[in-house]
């Protein structure tokens, strides 16, 4: 399997705390690949790192072929990395169309508001079942439809790649069975998702693959059925 994102021996230190240490990860492309562990185990900062938004203080990320350790966000955006964040980072008083066009700039520059531009927006305001609230703003939205829109605003920069940051966070039974529908239908076109979770039962029935961290190393990779049987997974972390 081809690695589309590729961690190497990944060590982030804040003062004299290590957050994480000699990690290494392998992102298949077009898997789901689900990163879990308890509060504190790294996995933020491991987005974090993915993302560019820190410097890892040893250790090496490559995206698609390319070494991107430390490039910020926006690059990694233009070379088809996208990320949501834990809490949605939205334009309240715009509306969700708004947000979906505005976030498309961060595709190509220069950025023209053509007839392309505008189809696309609409589709994916569409594909993530936002069209009968396309006008109203973001602010208005329930936690679960900003979830939703966050996704869609990933998947206006047309991504290979997307990081999904919790997005299970703060969503009632319903909201997550559409989130998870959703996840699956980017799956089903070809993308490649990582994404921090702590609801077991989602990671479960979603992720091809898990890594799991425990105190900013990595316990554990494997499948679903692997993990779920791993007696060091299990007193670290399912078994609490
Ligand atoms: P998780 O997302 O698994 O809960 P984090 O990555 O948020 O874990 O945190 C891992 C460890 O790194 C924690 O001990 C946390 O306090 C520490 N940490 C995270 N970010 C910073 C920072 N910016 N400065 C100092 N310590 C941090």
């Amino acid at each position: 399997m081809n690695a589309l994102l590729e961690l190497t021996g990944v060590t982030k230190r804040f003062g004299g705390l290590t957050a994480l240490e000699g990690v290494s990860l392998s992102v298949g492309q077009g898997t789901i690949h689900a990163v879990i562990g308890p509060n504190g185990s790294g996995k933020t900062t491991l987005f974090n790192i993915i993302s560019g938004i820190y410097t890892p203080t040893e250790g090496e990320v490559r995206f698609a072929g390319a070494a991107v350790t430390s490039k910020p966000l926006h690059q990694l955006a233009a070379m088809g990395l996208a990320r949501t964040f834990q809490n949605t980072r939205l334009f309240a008083s715009m509306t969700v169309r708004q947000n979906v066009l505005a976030a498309r700039h961060g595709r190509a520059h220069p950025w023209r508001f053509d007839q392309e531009n505008a189809r696309r927006v609409e589709e994916i305001i569409q594909f993530v079942g936002l069209a009968d609230v396309a006008d109203s703003s973001a602010a208005s939205l329930p936690q679960g439809q900003r979830r939703l829109l966050e996704i869609a605003k990933a998947l206006a920069l047309e991504p290979r790649l997307v990081l999904l940051d919790e997005p299970h966070g703060g969503l009632n039974h319903a909201e997550t069975a559409r989130l998870i529908e959703v996840i699956r239908q980017m799956h089903a076109r070809g993308m490649t998702i990582l994404l921090i979770e702590h609801e077991m039962e989602v990671v479960m029935t979603l992720a091809d693959r898990i890594t799991v961290l425990n105190f900013g190393k990595v316990l554990a990779e494997g499948t679903p059925a692997e993990i779920q049987k791993n007696d060091a997974v299990i007193e670290a972390y399912l078994g609490r």
